[in-house]
Order: C-alpha cells, then structure tokens, then sequence
C-alpha cells in the first residue's frame, strides 16, 4: 500500500519566550490532517521483495527478515482490518527490505526557480555519513545502509518547483507523479534504478518554505503504482526539503534526522506523532521526533525491522510471573524486549533504554512500557508510552525535546498495573544476578511480568 507520511515541523522557542512552558510549540494538527487527507490510495496486495520496485529478484532482497519462534505466536498482533501502516508483525510486504545491504539512490534536484546553491555535494552531506552511520548503530551492525550519488552534481527538473504544485500534505498525483517521472527521465542515462533499494531526493533547500514555516519532506512507501523505472517501479521514495533546521543551535550535529525518519516509513514503519504533538511518544522513538537531540528506535520497531533475533524478545503470554533480564537498548546482545500481548492486536511493550548509542538525551535510565496497538493508523497513535511520573514535567533539558515523557521509564522497586487486564510489570532491580557484571547498568534491569 502507498503512504505518503508527513513529517511535522519542528518546534522552536519563540524568540520573544512567550508561547508554553519550555518554550516547546507543538504544532503538529496540520501534520497529522495531511497525513489522513492523504490516505486515498488502493491497498495492494502485490508481494514486494523489498526493491525499489516490486519484481526484481536481486540476491538477498526480500520481505523484512522478522527473527521468530512459535512461542512468539502470540505476541504477533496484527489489525483486523487493513490500516495503512500497521505497528502489526511482521510488516506487510512492498517496503524496503531493512536487513543486509540496502542502497540508496540518492538524487540531489534543483528547479529554476531553485537553482542548487554550491555544490550539490554539500546537500548530500548534510545527511551523510550521519545516516548512514545513524543505521548501522540502530541495527547493531544488521542494516548496511549504502547512499549512492551516480550523478554527484544537482539534477535539474524540466518544470519550476513552482510548477509541480508542491505544498504541505501534497498527495502524490499529481504532483509528487510528475515528479518522478521526470527525474526519471532526467537520470536514466546514468542510473540503472534495478540497482537500488529505495530512492532519496535531496531537493535544493530553497525550493518551498523555510522547515520553521512548514515541513515539505515526505515519504511514499510501498507504492506499486509509482511510475517505473527500467521497468519497474519506484515503490519506496522519500523527498527531503529546506533545511530542517529547529533553531535549537544543533542543526550541524542533528539536522539528519530527518532522512532516517523518513526512510523509516520506506521500511514500513508509521509516524508516532499525534495531532496532540509528541504526546504519545516523546523523544522515545525516531518516528515521534526527529529534531533535537539524537534518538533511537524503540525495541518494538527494532524487532520489527529484523534487527533483533529471537532469542532477545520475549513473548510473556502465559498466566503466572516470570523474570526476565533486559539490557540497555543501545548496546548489542542480550534480552531487548519482553512483550506482554492482551489480545491479537495489542499488547504492553517493555524494554531497558540508557543514554547511550542513539540515545544521546536519556536523562533517567530505566525500563519504558509502551502500548502497541496494529490496528491504530499512523499518525493516530499506535504507541502510547506509560509515564511513571505524570504530569512531572520531565527530566530534560535538552531543546525540543518533547520533556514529560523524559522520565517515563520505570525505576527499580516501581511498578506499572493494569488492574482491568490483571497484568504487572514490576522492576525487580539492576543487575543479571549472576554477580559478575556487578549492580551497574549495563548487567540489565530485571522485570517480573505477572499475568492473573
Ligand atoms: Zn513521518
């Protein structure tokens, strides 16, 4: 199926310091409208191999590699209706595969009403390595994330930017359609697009509205209708615009994040942000906020995308208690999520997140309990985290980073209930157990998950 997911606009302190505590100005409601207003697309049932286009058969493309057991039977929910891009497991087919090597085609285009400024290199690496590297620490080495410049130069479009009709929440026909098939036409002497696996257009920064207006980038994914190229077509596109710039002074170290958010819905994962803003996720997952400090994927979507095997997931379903030891999210090996499912379609995520690896602004480590919901659209709120501090204010001081959910995680000795669903999930303490790693972090948090 085809989605085009908007990104929101980052927030910004008003200079005059008027505006919300923190200065933080959540302004997401036109981001989550275009999101829906967009969705008029046919769901397909064509079986993507993960290419750019479904259809090739290049040696080790294939749907998103999901590391499994028949215990895990019951924690893959799944919608009983169709929903665009579902939290369900394992991902629909049609995306990007996000296992192994992936290459990205990457096209830096200007218009004549705006012309590249400097060389179009520059474009390229305000995303890369960043990217790249941002993949590689996320995936524990798993997804090799290959950006690929075949015409290094700026690739101008036969129409003005002007011409293509481009606003904010734009579906793709017929502008986004157009689009691509003239820089299609304008690359295919120099790009065989069989090669790729999802395409990345760096369009010149001054083309449409400064990112502190309005936020252009843009994600179609899964899109068998898509016009071909070399015979197939172009499924899995992400547009970046302006500079995403959220006038926090971070832009050289954080202005990336913008394209591994968008290349996260190549890989079918769906916008956690809300039309209440960061409310529902906070700074716990890329595809909640990707401005401000750096941020991981939360476990739920590493599992997801293949980057966790089996062994390290944990499908607490039956009745009784049972322990488990997770280790930090960030670092490799070791138990990362423990699942606890409530019927076929949702169920309480748990997993240890530490400052470390993505995860630059964690400001209270400890364990984060997330709802998953398979049957919620993106953008709607698939994820809902479970603060165990509400209404504290949060414990960040980073800038535009959504600050309540900073300190939802759970403490040793705390506990999260749902009493409806008789389940608890206490954390039992710091440590493996086995004494050898001693009582810090990185030995684990022990949980104990009691179902009634
Ligand atoms: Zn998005």
């Amino acid at each position: 199926m085809q989605v085009p997911c908007i990104r929101p606009r980052p927030r910004r302190p008003r200079p005059d310091g008027t505006g919300p505590p923190g200065g933080r100005i959540p302004r997401r409601r036109l981001a989550a409208l275009a999101c829906v207003t967009a969705l008029t697309f046919t769901v397909s049932t064509s079986a993507g191999t993960g290419r750019l286009s479904p259809g090739t058969n290049t040696a080790g493309a294939g749907p998103i590699a999901l590391s499994h057991t028949a215990e895990h039977g019951p924690c893959m929910i799944r919608g009983a209706r169709e929903v665009q891009m579902s939290e369900g497991i394992p991902t629909s087919t049609g995306y990007t595969r996000s296992t192994g090597t992936v290459r990205a085609l990457t096209l830096m285009v200007d218009f004549s009403d705006a012309p590249g400024q400097g060389d179009a290199q520059d474009r390229y690496h305000e995303f890369f390595p960043q990217t790249r590297e941002w993949f590689r620490t996320s995936s524990y080495g798993r997804l090799d994330y290959r950006p690929e410049t075949p015409i290094p130069g700026w690739l101008r479009m036969p129409k003005s930017f002007r011409e293509y009709g481009i606003e904010r929440g734009a579906p793709f026909d017929p502008g986004y359609r157009a689009m691509v098939q003239d820089l299609v036409a304008a690359a295919d002497p120099k790009v065989d697009f069989r090669a790729y696996d999802l395409l990345n257009v760096l369009v010149s920064p001054n083309a449409g509205p400064s990112a502190l207006d309005t936020v252009l980038s843009v994600t179609f994914a899964g899109n068998p209708e898509a016009p071909t190229a070399d015979g197939l077509p172009v499924a899995n596109a992400s547009f970046v615009y302006s500079r995403q710039d959220d006038g926090s002074g971070s832009y050289d170290r954080t202005g990336y994040r913008v394209l591994p958010h968008e290349n996260g819905h190549v890989f079918g994962l769906p916008d956690l942000y809300t039309a209440e803003g960061g409310g529902a996720v906070g700074h716990w997952d890329i595809m909640s906020e990707d401005w401000g400090a750096n941020n991981d994927f939360l476990g739920w979507h590493k599992w997801k995308l293949g980057w966790l095997d089996a062994a390290q997931v944990h499908c607490a379903a039956s009745s009784g208690t049972t322990e488990y030891t997770l280790t930090p999210l960030a670092l490799a090996g070791g138990s990362k999520l423990v699942f606890v499912p409530l019927d076929g379609r949702t169920g309480y995520a748990v997993e240890l997140r530490t400052r470390g690896g993505n995860d630059e602004a964690v400001c209270r480590p400890g364990v984060l309990i997330y709802k998953v919901d398979a049957e919620v659209d993106t953008g709607m709120g698939p994820v809902t985290v479970q603060d165990a501090r509400r209404d504290s204010g949060g414990c960040t001081r980073a800038p535009n980073v959504h600050a309540e959910l900073s300190d939802a995680p759970f403490t040793p000795g705390e506990s999260f209930r749902d009493t409806a669903r008789g389940i608890t999930i206490e954390v039992a303490g710091v440590g493996a157990g086995t004494g050898a790693a001693g009582a810090g972090v990185e030995a684990g948090y022990r949980v104990r998950v009691t179902r009634e």
